[in-house]
């Protein structure tokens, strides 16, 4: 059984959507400059000390419900979206290969060929050697999403925090795209996020953080030097402690 003592150093999985990896005029489906830009910032926190696992999305090329709406099997659509996932994350190995941070990339479906098998005891060692770790796959089943795998993970690795990159600064009491004026909430418990009815995660994945304590961090991908500040751990976005 892993275990992980109080002094060590501080472990995060950052949740990064298929989405965000895409060029903003959607020319490709991956934004290699942006991808760069953010392994490097991910390499500056590791060497700050920081234990970084990833799980990357893979909305940017194709989800179970686009297949749904093409009048073809969700099941065969929601591994083709977990296949999405696999190409991300060569993506962002290839981007950390280029800023000099040792990554590895683990799936949860089998394409061993191509990238390692999920193994937990194999992340734990990686991460603590300093390394990457980029999990692919999502949890490896159909009718679940990507956040409930960085949830998974987040908990099985004993993770400081979950981070869950997004578009936006944080958590809104309303939609902000529709009201402007939204307020914005720094920082709220588990309960207040059910009592106030806000989205932040999906239920499976909100319910693994609620029922083991992970802290959730959402912050704006967007805003340089962003990503070091949340995975050093200093206030940025909101928190659901
Ligand atoms: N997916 C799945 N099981 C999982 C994770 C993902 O079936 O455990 C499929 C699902 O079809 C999903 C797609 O992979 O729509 C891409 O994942 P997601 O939508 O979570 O990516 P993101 O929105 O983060 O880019």
């Amino acid at each position: 059984m892993l275990r992980r003592e109080k002094d060590d150093n501080r472990r995060v999985l950052l949740k990064i959507s298929g989405e965000a990896l895409q060029e903003r005029d959607n020319s490709s489906i991956i934004d290699a400059d942006f991808a760069t830009g953010l392994a490097a910032e991910i390499k500056e926190a590791v060497a700050r000390g920081v234990q970084v696992a990833i799980v990357v999305g893979g909305g940017n090329i194709f989800r179970g419900t686009i297949a749904q709406a093409l009048g073809m099997d969700r099941v065969k659509g929601d591994y083709m979206g977990m296949m999405a996932t696999v190409i991300n994350a060569l993506a962002m190995e290839s981007a950390f290969e280029m800023v000099g941070q040792e990554a590895i990339v683990q799936s949860a479906v089998a394409t061993s060929h191509v990238v390692g098998r999920l193994s937990q005891p194999k992340a734990d060692i990686a991460l603590n050697k300093g390394k990457v770790v980029i999990f692919a796959g999502g949890t490896g089943n159909p009718y679940f999403t990507t956040d409930t795998a960085a949830a998974l993970r987040a908990v099985e690795l004993r993770c400081d925090a979950l981070i869950k990159a997004t578009k936006v600064n944080g958590i809104y009491a309303e939609d902000p795209v529709k009201n402007p004026q939204a307020e914005r909430l720094e920082s709220l418990s588990f309960q207040e996020v059910l009592e106030k009815n806000l989205r932040v995660m999906d239920q499976t994945a909100f319910s693994l953080c609620k029922e083991n304590g992970c802290p959730i961090v959402v912050f704006d991908l967007y805003t340089k030097g962003n990503i070091l500040k949340a995975l050093a751990g200093e206030k940025v976005g909101s928190i659901v402690q």
